[in-house]
């Protein structure tokens, strides 16, 4: 029985580890799970799964869980909170694997501390590795910890890279990357109407069911950009070797292109417990519970490039990979309080590229080689953005 640790479980990749888990009992156990303020959800998830251990990040919601769970039979639940318990939770002796699955930057230090701690990383929180790039990567190797992708399109680069690979590696043999992209929603809307879309319009994306802040990102492409820049860490390539498509039927999940002409791809229905299930069950297969691929229904399967014009987010990834040091830092931080802002209806979907760039103009760029330096940079870029978007504000 392998030991797991799920961090950020009531969100969306977190309820689909937990439906994996759920149907290999005899080979997970749970030993705890982190929320950060859904107790109800998480309550549900303690009755079904018995963790050890939970983690409440928000003090408030926290003493609302212990009353809650108090004349239940969870009552003897180890329930701990703040910043802090997320570390120590991601690094118990009895955690073999840890799934990375909380939103945004909240993520990084409780995910950098499992990797530090050699154990298995299941990563899906790529905000995490976009803003600590080379010390995260470094941490991996230095630990002996495995570090598997879950993002879809990782995911399926992972499984198209020669047997054995290991994450951080340059492979023998590959050309390029082919990323594959939905476009998200507004991939032919007219581009003057794209100043008037609601959060509501942003966060339906067509294809996949997922947290707000990631279905802002796949709206405005920010979610390729910051993939581009997750696959350049994790698959050891250059931006130049990475082809953004956009493939809307969401199908083909990533390719990559060997220098023999060979182009490997992997398919799959568009099903988080699909990526989830590889990775728990790596190096092995086991059933994920999403339906078999009807090849038969695709019919046909479009491929075109990304429109840089329609979707600046993803211009912006590539300057800042290529201006490199805390660059990828500023962005991602830029971004959170960008799409933060968008969804509180305090500034326009086509102001978030505005934001994200001016805040990349203001801040040098320096060398990312501390957790420290990483860390600042966040900060201060978050304090820029804000700004920014006083300035910005939607009367
Ligand atoms: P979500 O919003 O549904 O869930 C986020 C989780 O993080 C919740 O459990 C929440 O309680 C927790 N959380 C939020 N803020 C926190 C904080 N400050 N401190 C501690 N915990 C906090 O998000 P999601 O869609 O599940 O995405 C999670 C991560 O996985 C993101 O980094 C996203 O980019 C990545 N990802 C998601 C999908 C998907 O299909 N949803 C696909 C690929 C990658
Ligand atoms: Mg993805």
């Amino acid at each position: 029985m392998k030991g797991i640790c799920i961090l950020g479980a009531t969100g969306s990749i977190g309820v689909s580890t937990l439906d994996v888990v759920a149907r290999h009992k005899n080979l997970y156990h749970v030993v705890a799970l982190t929320a950060n303020k859904n107790i109800d959800t998480l309550y549900e998830q303690c009755l079904a799964h018995s963790p050890e251990v939970v983690v409440v990040v928000d003090e408030t919601s926290a003493i609302l869980f212990k009353a809650k769970i108090e004349q239940s039979p969870l009552s003897n639940l180890r329930v701990l909170s703040g910043e802090k318990a997320l570390q120590d939770v991601a690094t118990l002796d009895n955690v073999h694997s840890v799934m990375a699955a909380i939103v945004g930057a909240a993520g990084l230090l409780p995910t950098l501390a499992a990797a530090k701690a050699g154990k298995e990383v299941l990563l899906a929180n790529k905000e995490a590795l976009v803003m600590s790039g080379d010390i995260f990567m470094d941490a991996v190797t230095h630990a002996g910890a495995t570090l598997l992708p879950i993002d879809s399109e990782h995911n399926a680069i992972f499984q198209c890279m020669p047997a054995a690979y290991q994450t951080g590696v340059s492979a023998k043999g590959v050309r390029r990357i082919l990323l594959t992209a939905s476009g998200g929603p507004f991939r032919t809307m007219p581009i003057e109407n794209l100043k008037d879309v609601t959060p509501a319009q942003a966060v339906a994306h067509p294809n996949w069911d997922m947290g707000k802040k990631i279905s802002v990102d796949s709206a405005t492409m920010m979610n390729k950009g910051l993939e581009m820049i997750e696959a350049c860490l994790l698959f050891n390539v250059k931006p130049a070797q990475i082809q953004v498509v956009i493939h809307p039927q969401s199908v083909i999940h990533s390719m990559v292109d060997y220098v023999d002409g060979t182009v490997l791809a992997q398919m799959g229905c568009p099903d988080m417990r699909i990526p989830i299930a590889h990775a728990l069950a790596y190096p092995e297969r086991f059933e994920s519970g999403a339906e078999p691929l009807d090849i038969f229904a695709v019919k046909h399967m479009d491929f075109e490039p990304a429109d840089l014009a329609r979707f600046p987010c993803l211009r912006l990834a590539y300057e800042a990979i290529e201006a490199g040091g805390t660059h990828p830092t500023v962005l991602n931080a830029a971004n959170e309080i960008a799409v933060d802002a968008f969804l509180n209806e305090k500034i326009r979907f086509t102001d978030i590229p505005v934001v994200i760039e001016k805040t990349m103009q203001a801040i040098d760029v320096t060398a990312a080689d501390s957790l420290e330096k990483v860390l600042t940079a966040d900060h201060k870029a978050r304090d820029i953005s804000q700004q920014i978007i006083e300035t910005l504000k939607i009367t």
